[in-house]
């Protein structure tokens, strides 16, 4: 990626790191961020300091005063603008997304896609705000309830969607009458900086205040900052499970409310009648995919015996035509991993796998040598285990498939898919019907994301996303999930001139 492409996003080779609006303040700290792709340094960004944290808190403050009383279908406006200006911007910002991530050119597209279709979404949610009307069991009373913002919303995203969650948060959060304050990855920060950006000329371009959207970076303590702060009555939290549960039970500790998008260890079963085509592309697409960092990746593939090695052979067959590479580079199909960090995890599952009894089917190894100077690049996995083996039973956030074979009906299949601790996303592939409603029944898949033909991998954004256990519970996106970021308030009103209690209490004087 160029220096004149960055510019165009807003991005020179340093750059403040924190913003109210397009107020951009410095300071000493940085942070660099390289890419994964060619281990070269991209830019580097000032970590926001505890001082400028207090400007842009009680900038929010103030602002939030200003964005609720706007109408809901006119904070809608300022988002349609949002969906155009990314519409213009969706080539270079995809392609930042792909450099400072790592994840392929389509992929990256494909984020940016996610946020224009947010935007649109949100668009036709500012005018559906909709409460329910209520009948009353006291003559002469209406009761109804409402939706009112909430305040601020504080953002916290993961480094594997470095724009797509901001988006999906924060088109919501806007047009429910909230300012947003986001704290992106530090792994991931110039993503978030042209996103900012953005938005902020928007909101100048419009006279609106700056503090309706406002970027701190750094580390895992300046997102503490937001999880203790009692102004923030919501924080929006997306990453690993060890994280929200920190989020989780500091935000519990005030009363705050939390949204919690957290670790998946997602699992597709592949019966005896599933379409083994379809089953071989769903599965690496899900395995290799974003090089397996997505919190949707098929880490597990749940086979019936009878079909058993017919999969195991077609999946090794398959994994042989996979390239690896630049991710910009789209003859490749999987890119590298975020950073040498991540790439020791990948080697210690490795270990793990075989101390614990795995089978290396397809072996792993670090990809040296032309092109792969970044140290970042690894060849793709498959493993036979069994599913309760304590590194199955954990997210490794790496292109690591673990085959497991099932036998007996599906209840069986479905039933080591659930014993896990993580409850995002789940598939099955089969053609028979009776299969597919027991895996979508109370009784079948425990996890937010159920889908029957289709892999694991990736949501479109009109449902609701999010997970069960410890995935942390959050929905966020489409269906109703607009209402977390909301306060509900219920409404009686009594038009007579007697005073009726509920419930038939008789209060005289
Ligand atoms: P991470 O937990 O290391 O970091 C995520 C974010 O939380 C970063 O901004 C980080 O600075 C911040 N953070 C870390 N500790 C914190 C703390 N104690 N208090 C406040 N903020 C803190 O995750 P990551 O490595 O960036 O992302 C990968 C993880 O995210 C995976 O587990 C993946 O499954 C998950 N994820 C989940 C979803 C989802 O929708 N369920 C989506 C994307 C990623």
């Amino acid at each position: 990626m160029t220096e004149e492409e960055l510019k165009t996003l807003g991005i020179k080779s340093e750059n403040p790191g924190t913003s109210i609006g397009s107020k951009w303040f410095t300071h000493k700290e940085t942070i660099l961020s390289s890419s994964p792709t060619n281990g070269k340094p991209i830019a580097s960004v000032e970590r926001t300091s505890r001082t400028e944290y207090e400007k842009v808190i009680k900038e929010a403050e103030k602002a939030k005063l200003i964005w609720r009383d706007i109408p809901a279908p006119k904070r809608g406006e300022i988002i349609r603008q949002l969906g155009e200006k990314l519409r213009e911007t969706k080539p270079t910002l995809g392609k930042l997304v792909s450099y400072e991530m790592g994840k392929s050119y389509q992929e990256g597209l494909g984020e940016v896609q996610e946020m224009i279709d947010i935007c649109d979404f949100a668009v036709g949610i500012s005018r559906q705000l909709y409460g329910n009307t209520i009948h009353s069991e006291r003559p002469g009373h209406r009761m109804y309830d409402q939706y009112h913002p909430l305040g601020i919303v504080g953002i916290i995203t993961a480094f594997n969607f470095p724009v797509a969650v901001w988006a999906w948060n924060s088109a919501l959060a806007l047009v429910c009458g909230n300012v947003v304050v986001w704290k992106p990855s530090e792994k991931t920060p110039l993503c978030a900086l042209a996103c900012q950006h953005i938005l902020a000329d928007i909101l100048k371009s419009n006279k609106l205040p700056e503090g309706i959207s406002s970027l701190i970076t750094g580390d895992a303590e300046v997102g503490t900052w937001l999880s203790k702060d009692s102004r923030i009555p919501l924080v929006s939290a997306t990453g690993s499970t060890r994280m929200g549960r920190q989020v989780a039970t500091t935000v519990a500790e005030r009363f705050g409310k939390t949204l919690l998008e957290l670790g998946g260890n997602n699992a597709i079963i592949v019966t005896p009648n599933a379409d083994l085509k379809m089953t071989i592309i769903g599965a690496v697409f899900g395995a290799v995919g974003t090089a397996g960092q997505r919190c949707t990746s098929t880490r597990r593939l749940i086979v019936h015996e009878n079909i058993y090695d017919k999969v195991r052979k077609s999946l090794v067959e398959a994994y042989k035509q996979i390239k690896i590479g630049d991710p910009l580079d789209t003859q490749h199909h999987m890119g590298p991993l975020i950073d040498v960090d991540a790439v020791q995890i990948y080697l210690n599952a490795l270990a793990k796998i075989k101390e614990q009894g795995g089978k290396i089917l397809v072996e792993g190894s670090v990809l040296n040598g032309k092109g792969y100077e970044s140290g970042c690049y690894v060849r793709p996995v498959i493993a036979e285990v069994e599913n309760h083996f304590d590194i199955v039973q954990e997210e490794t956030f790496a292109p690591i498939l673990y085959l497991i074979k099932y036998a007996g009906d599906v209840n069986k299949a479905i039933d080591l898919q659930n014993d896990v601790r993580q409850g995002l996303s789940s598939a099955i592939m089969t053609t028979n019907i009776r299969e597919a409603e027991v895996f979508l029944s109370q009784n079948g898949s425990d996890c937010g994301i159920a889908n029957v033909n289709i892999g694991t991998s990736g949501a479109e954004i009109g449902g609701a996303f999010g997970g069960e256990k410890e995935t942390g519970g959050g929905r966020e996106s489409g269906s109703d999930a607009w209402k977390v970021y909301m306060r509900r308030q219920t409404n009686t009103i009594n038009y007579t001139t007697s005073l009726p209690l509920a419930q038939g209490i008789t209060f005289d004087l």
